[in-house]
């Protein structure tokens, strides 16, 4: 893993959630994105190169929408930058990690993300991301 490159958190309400981290860090989000195929809509915070990513629930069947209702917000997933994320994937299968997706996916930000199994890794969802190359999906 090359960095840790977000932090992911689970909120029920996007604006409301803007507004409470733009108060709590003193900075305003540098973007708001749709990701539809993921059923959220999601908003950056960059934190001295780090950032945090909130995620809000936009259709009922979302994975987001689903942990709310089990576990309720709060801290969703930690992402990790690699340079190649088809290695990185080949690499911890092998490793006896289970990847939730057999392909990278178009993710919010620009990225090609993947998780990986909570079950192996002490129940802390995991993401896998790296930058999306323009044209190439
Ligand atoms: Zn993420």
């Amino acid at each position: 893993m090359e960095k840790l490159e977000h932090i992911g958190i689970a909120v029920k309400n996007l604006d409301k959630s803007n507004r409470l981290f733009t108060k709590l860090l003193g900075k305003l989000p540098y973007k708001t994105e749709d990701v539809p195929q993921e059923g959220v809509r999601t908003s950056f915070f960059d934190v001295g190169g780090i950032k945090i990513e909130l995620l809000e629930a936009t259709r009922a069947d979302s994975p987001i929408a689903k942990f709310i209702e089990n576990r309720g917000e709060g801290l969703h997933h930690l992402a990790f930058a690699v340079d190649t994320i088809e290695d990185k994937m080949k690499e911890l299968s092998g490793e006896g990690f289970h990847l939730l997706s057999a392909e990278p996916k178009a993710g919010a930000d620009n990225k090609m993300i993947v998780f990986l199994h909570p079950k192996a890794t002490n129940h802390v969802l995991v993401e896998l991301c790296t930058e999306r190359v323009i044209g190439n999906q």
